[in-house]
């Protein structure tokens, strides 16, 4: 299969170019487009046959369910039932934008887009291309990230390229998204929200909203017996080839510098993954920013690029978990091969 690649201005998107995109989904095809947190691949929610082409293309489990994105909201009442009123504030305080609702689901959604459970995710995304193209196609677009699945998410249209030329007929680029890592996910279909994801909508700002919110252990890290309430979590995630060596606590960079040593005695092409402006010297130094927001926006581009330079190891330090530090050390929790407390 050709794979074309449209650009889209991401500011002024133009009508006929986001038509192309919508008519492919309409016809039942697959689109990769940006959104403001990752490239997304996305299909007619609504139809099994479409949706099939999505795991099909990224090599996703079946049982790791996509999410359902929006362009207006009246569309979550065919979607989903049973909507609690938390869902409605919300909705008013964080859409469009980076938070994934997850709600009971109606008739309607096939059981292939949620991965067989009897709940839905949904978003509606902030960025103007996404938003064109579901409008477009007038119907809800399921979009998991247009990766191959264990791979980190694409945050450009070439990081898309790299993963499913020839997998796919389309890929809108609109430049680099902005956020970086993937949506907030939060489950509402029980009494208490439980945080199943963190991402750019904080849990300090959801706990604003709604008061107590439960986080799933296994954001911590924490294996469990329990029956996963995200399958999607229990798949390595994010990971480049490279092997990622997450070191956390207050000798974190003695223990890196002895580490980098110790693997380069070894023969090994060592890189460092830096968020602090000294570096270290190593085979491949990437700094990706000292703030969390620069830190989300480069780390999964970050991952690619140690690939491409054929890095072994890739070492890194830990951030505070606080606001969007939580998020970010998720993501590298579930790409590291290994934590190290020092
Ligand atoms: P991706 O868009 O590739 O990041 O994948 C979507 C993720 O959303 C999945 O891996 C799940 O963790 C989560 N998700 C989607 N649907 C549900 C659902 N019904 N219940 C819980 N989590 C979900
Ligand atoms: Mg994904």
């Amino acid at each position: 299969m050709q794979t074309k690649i449209l650009r889209v201005n991401p500011r002024n998107p133009s009508i006929s170019q986001i038509r192309q995109a919508a008519k492919k989904i309409r016809s039942g095809n697959v689109v990769a487009f940006p959104t403001e947190t990752v490239y997304g691949l996305g299909a007619n929610a609504l139809d099994s046959k479409s949706v099939r082409k999505i795991f099909a293309a990224k090599g996703r489990p079946s049982d790791n369910p996509l999410i359902v994105h929006i362009f207006d909201i009246a569309e979550i009442g065919i979607l989903a039932d049973n909507i609690p009123n938390m869902a409605y504030d919300l909705m008013e305080r964080f859409w469009p934008g980076p938070l994934t609702l997850v709600l009971k689901k109606s008739k309607i959604v096939p059981k292939i887009v949620t991965g067989g459970l009897d709940t839905v995710a949904i978003r509606m995304p902030k960025n103007k291309i996404a938003q064109a193209i579901i409008r477009e196609a007038s119907v809800p677009v399921a979009a998991p990230s247009a990766n191959v699945a264990g791979r980190p998410s694409p945050t450009m249209a070439k990081h898309v390229r790299e993963d499913l030329a020839g997998k796919i007929s389309l890929i809108i680029d609109g430049g680099p998204t902005k956020i970086g890592i993937e949506s907030t996910v939060v489950d509402l279909s029980k009494k208490t929200p439980m945080l199943l994801r963190p991402g750019s909508v904080t849990l300090e700002q959801l706990q604003e909203i709604v008061g107590a919110v439960k986080i799933h252990p296994i954001i911590f890290g924490k294996k469990t017996n329990t029956i996963h309430r995200s399958p999607g979590m229990k798949y390595r995630h994010y990971s480049p080839s490279a092997k990622i060596i997450l070191v956390e606590g207050t000798k974190a960079k003695q223990k890196i510098s002895q580490l980098l040593h110790q693997y380069k005695s070894q023969g090994m092409r060592v890189g460092i993954l830096s968020m602090e402006k000294s570096h270290t010297k190593s085979d491949l130094t990437r700094f990706i920013g000292s703030n969390p927001d620069t830190i989300a926006a480069n780390l999964f581009k970050s991952f690619r690029e140690f690939d491409e330079k054929k890095i072994d190891i890739i070492l890194a330090q830990g951030i505070s978990q606080k606001g969007l530090g939580l998020g970010i050390m998720n993501r590298l929790g579930k790409a590291a091969y290994k934590k190290i407390r020092a």
